[in-house]
């Protein structure tokens, strides 16, 4: 029998999509779900939501919950992890106290990277619950797939790659950001052939082509012509600050470096577009973006409302189904599990160790690309070649901070916390270095990691 963990399963972005989607897919009826949170009230109400759901769209599947880690992994075949350690709070408490020492976003957000959960430098417990779940498959599961949700999915891939034997798959859903870019120029996504790679939240379109044909010159004719028009529509009517596929942004990066960014890379480059809020306006409209403290917000309270009105639906007669309707997500989680476990072959967007698939970039270093799954794991196929610019100017940059924040994590000592913030744009003197991680470090919650940054 097929046995399926979720590591953090009361997570507010997953569960319930998570829960849809294996309900929906008949070939892993008969497997067990073990869900495993150490929040009892959340964990309880996904184990309800999901047995619920089960029962309203006839799916034969089994739900376990449990507080403990190693009687969720043992003897699992796949694991999920979508655990956040500290969760939302403790990272807004550590964007405060930066914030107040000169450091806009955290001291987290650097060049290509200014996603404000996709915590890096200062993840030091996230990258300790992140590997303490491999060592646990290691131990209790080893030949189990570890699908890595929770982010930085960049930074822990590659950390669980290197240090352990686990087999991991970093998983993300930026890449659909071309559904987009298609459908903004006016293009039928079902005729849509693309490619996007580079590393998780940095990936760039190398092929895009419509009925056959290269369909950038459409994007070219779309930037001459209607953009301007566009955005000023986009502008006035933005609800949703994650509507910056096609920001003025976006438009820029693709000048800039050559290729047009997918998805969350929108979301990065460097300070150009981030100094401040009125920067962010410019450049993502005016709810600036996800990463600002408008647009945050919005997210934040997105998920909340998400959250509540799954609590109220689980305590209320009415069918499940009839707030999450019974359709199939765009995510990839189960239908790669489908894959793995039944040997069907498909193609994924996924995050492993670069092997030598993308030239110019070292092989042990996780790559985000697309690959072949089936019942054998990931076939790595060749891909298009990335503009010496990206490779040099961006994806290297951005996989030295990655190193950075792993040997923080693995050795630990000040000076690599030092040497981080002293070559930030925003530090003015050494002095200003010094109080942010004496701030950094006092805040109660991090008596752990002040030990390991001594
Ligand atoms: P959340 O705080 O709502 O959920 C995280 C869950 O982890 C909570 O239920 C929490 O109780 C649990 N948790 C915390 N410590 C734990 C531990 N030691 N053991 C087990 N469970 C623990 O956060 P969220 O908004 O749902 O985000 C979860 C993660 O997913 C984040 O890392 C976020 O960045 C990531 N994310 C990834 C993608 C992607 O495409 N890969 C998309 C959205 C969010």
């Amino acid at each position: 029998m097929v046995k399926i963990a979720v590591i953090g399963a009361g997570s507010l972005a997953w569960s319930a999509t998570l829960v849809r989607d294996l309900c929906l897919t008949p070939s892993l009826g008969g497997s067990t779900i073990t869900f495993m949170d150490i929040d009892e009230e959340r964990l309880n109400l996904i184990y309800a939501f999901a047995k619920r759901y089960a029962s309203e769209t006839n799916a034969n599947l089994f739900f376990e919950k449990t507080l403990d880690r190693r009687t969720a992994i043992k003897d699992s075949d796949v694991v999920i992890n979508t655990a956040m350690a500290g969760g939302h709070s403790y990272y807004e408490e550590m964007r405060k106290v930066s914030e107040k020492h000169g450091y806009y976003r955290g001291i987290n957000s650097v060049e290509w990277n200014m996603v404000s959960d996709y915590h890096t430098i200062w993840g030091y417990y996230q990258f300790k619950l992140a590997l303490g779940v491999a060592r646990d498959i290691e131990d209790l599961s080893p030949e189990a797939w570890l699908l890595q949700l929770a982010n930085p999915v960049f930074e822990l891939t590659t950390l669980i790659s290197r240090e352990t034997k686990v087999k991991v798959i970093g998983l993300c859903h930026g890449h659909l950001g071309y559904i987009e870019i298609a459908s903004t120029i006016g293009l039928d996504v079902r005729d849509i052939d693309f490619e996007a790679i580079g590393f998780n939240h940095v990936i760039w379109l190398t092929r895009f082509r419509y009925r056959g044909e290269d369909a950038y010159p459409i994007i070219d004719d779309w930037i001459k012509n209607n953009a301007e028009e566009y955005w000023k529509i986009w502008c006035e009517e933005q609800v949703n600050p994650f509507n910056i596929q096609m920001s003025p942004a976006a438009v820029d990066m693709y000048k800039v470096y050559g290729l047009f960014p997918v998805g969350d890379t929108v979301r990065g480059g460097t300070w150009k577009y981030h100094w401040n809020l009125e920067t962010k306006r410019r450049w993502y409209g005016s709810l600036a973006g996800p990463d600002s403290e408008t647009g945050w917000e919005v997210y934040l309270n997105m998920l909340k409302y998400n959250f509540d009105t799954i609590a109220s639906a689980v305590n209320n007669p009415a069918p499940l189904t009839t707030i999450l309707p019974p359709q199939l997500s765009l995510e990839s989680v189960i239908p790669i599990i489908d894959s793995i476990i039944n040997n069907k072959e498909g193609v994924y967007q996924v995050n492993v160790l670069n092997k030598g698939v993308i030239s110019g970039l070292p092989d042990d270093v996780t790559v985000e690309i697309p690959a072949k799954v089936d019942g054998k794991g990931v076939h790595r196929a060749r891909v298009e070649r990335l503009p010496k610019r990206i490779v040099n100017y961006v994806l290297r940059p951005r996989m030295m901070r990655m190193e950075w924040a792993l040997e923080a994590f693995l050795e630990g000592g000040r000076d690599i916390l030092f040497e981080w913030i002293i070559v930030d744009t925003r530090t003015k003197s050494t002095e200003q270095v010094n109080q942010a991680i004496d701030a950094l470090l006092s805040i109660p919650a991090n008596q752990e990691m002040k030990k390991h940054f001594r």
